[in-house]
């Protein structure tokens, strides 16, 4: 049996059921360069399948595809599109345990973290049939009196779409739902690490009945070139990219010339702050929600580690016990709770963030070191005084390591947390209402767990301030960042 059959053997459905093939105008069909790219087992190092490659003939022709598309879709009406949305839904639902498992395959997380993004990124589509038939507009009165004003949303036409490795279901879905609710068509461009989970879906959708053209999918080695191919074409009207902040500068800059509207999901550096009378048990499950959902590859994962001398030493301890006991492995053994990280140089990125924090004073209570297996291994890490001239207090770790320095006052560490250029979440933690509620409202942030080690939520505002971001997803906010504000001034 070689590595491939061994792993489907584990597996609930057969993975050459998955197409590899790019998605354009409703057909399956390979990249006009011929060439493949391998998908990765991160659970093994074993390739798993090859997908086709996108010259950037076939990301123009997706947009062509969708541009063509695009006029029928935005006329159909908003309940028709509700219902495919809606059905969109019941699908993944009911394919929940199939692109759970798909999902733990090409990402390596854990399956219960995969089946929580299989949940996660089918509530868009219910949420956003929900919001697709209450798109309302505005009508008043101009303050002379002389003339009605007419406020209404319009789609703002083709999308182009770029989603990270992380979440391979969730950031497709948080974006395609308020696309096609807001009467766009699109291109989805997903990370080259885990492109089968996007096709998987985009089978789904063909099936719940979203015409052929409104969403493409195409997975290519250049995705440097083939996006500003695409953001260079005037028929792309909008890009919505969630990804890291590097690549997000260069794609503002490139949606520059055609003065593209951007939504931007970047990178972040979530403070985790727990205040002397926080109750310890809540601190402790919600710092594990916080850091190891993903095994800690998620933008909204605690970074850095604030807590308040008095409760400092319990909370560290209790927090390498329960990290130290969670057992790593494949994301497809159920027994599993912390899977491999993405790649190879994942792990060495952040074993030399570990070795740096060391060098730097911290103390290591727990893990430390890659495993030595196959696949991409490091143990859940707690490290205790870590300074703040170390390179992990300022990197987005991406990986299971708890970074804790202590503080005194708040004032302290609302400074200490807020010295980031990122501002996507903060996290709070206090028995004391007042001062939770006063410190949330101090961070410099988008979004804040307040006793809370979770946040995301389709009926909720997601996005960060500062480098983090532009734009939110989710909630009524999700749809209007497809849309264009049409004002209408009229006499009757
Ligand atoms: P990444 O390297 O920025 O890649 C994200 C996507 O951009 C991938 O599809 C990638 O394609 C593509 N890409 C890379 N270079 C590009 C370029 N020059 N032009 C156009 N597209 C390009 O990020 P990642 O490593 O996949 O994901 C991790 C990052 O995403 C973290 O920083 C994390 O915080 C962030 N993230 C943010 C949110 C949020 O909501 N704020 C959510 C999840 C993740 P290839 O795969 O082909 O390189």
């Amino acid at each position: 049996m070689n590595a491939i059959q061994s792993i489907s053997a584990q597996l609930s459905f057969d993975v050459a059921s998955v197409p590899t093939d790019l998605y354009i105008g409703g057909q399956w069909r390979p990249g006009a360069t011929g060439n493949r790219l391998d998908v990765v087992d991160p659970s093994t190092g074993a390739v798993i399948t090859t997908v086709a490659d996108a010259s950037i003939e076939d990301a123009i022709e997706a947009v062509k595809v969708a541009h063509e598309a695009g006029p029928a879709w935005a006329a159909t009406p908003p309940r028709v599109k509700s219902e495919i949305l809606r059905k969109c839904y019941d699908l993944m639902i009911e394919r929940r345990e199939m692109l759970a498992e798909l999902i733990s395959l090409e990402n390596g997380k854990a399956l219960p973290d995969a089946r929580g993004e299989v949940t996660y990124a089918a509530e868009f589509f219910r949420w956003f049939a929900e919001e697709a038939v209450r798109l309302n507009g505005e009508i008043y009165t101009a303050p002379s009196g002389a003339n009605k004003i007419i406020v209404e949303h319009q789609p703002i036409g083709v999308a182009v779409l770029i989603t990270p490795w992380n979440f391979p279901a969730a950031m497709a879905t948080r974006k395609i739902a308020p696309a096609l609710a807001a009467g766009c068509t699109c291109v989805l461009k997903p990370a080259t690490e885990t492109p089968l989970t996007a096709f998987a879906l985009a089978q789904l959708y063909e099936e719940a009945g979203v015409p052929a053209g409104v969403v493409n999918v195409i997975t290519t080695g250049k995705a440097g070139p083939a996006t500003s191919a695409m953001l260079h074409d005037a028929r792309v009207r909008k890009l919505s990219f969630t990804g890291s902040t590097q690549v997000g500068r260069i794609l503002l800059r490139e949606a520059a010339d055609q003065v593209i509207s951007c939504s931007m999901e970047l990178g972040g550096n979530a403070p985790f702050i727990v205040f002397d009378d926080a109750d310890l048990d809540i601190a402790i499950e919600g710092a594990m929600v916080a850091k190891m959902r993903n095994g800690g590859e998620a933008c909204t994962a605690a970074n850095r580690f604030y807590v308040q001398k008095g409760i400092a030493e319990a909370f560290s301890a209790k927090l390498a016990e329960r990290m130290g006991a969670l057992a790593v492995g494949a994301g497809y053994d159920s027994k599993t709770q912390c899977g491999p990280l993405i790649n190879k140089a994942a792990v060495d990125r952040i074993a030399g963030l570990v070795a740096d924090a060391e060098k730097c004073g911290a103390t290591t209570l727990v893990g430390g070191k890659p495993l030595d297996r196959d696949g991409f291994y490091f143990p859940p890490t707690v490290l205790q005084d870590v300074t703040a001239d170390a390179e992990i207090t300022h990197q987005e770790i991406f990986g299971p390591i708890a970074a804790i320095t202590t503080f005194e006052t708040e004032d302290e560490v609302v400074a200490a947390a807020n010295s980031s250029e990122y501002g996507l979440i903060s996290y709070v933690f206090t028995s004391d209402l007042s001062r939770g509620l006063r410190v949330s409202e101090r961070m410099d942030s988008g979004m804040v767990g307040l006793n809370r080690g979770v946040v995301s939520d389709p009926a909720a505002p997601f996005g960060g301030t500062k480098q983090s971001g532009l734009g939110r997803e989710g909630a009524h906010h999700g749809i209007l960042e497809f849309c264009e504000t049409k004002y209408i001034a009229a006499s009757w």
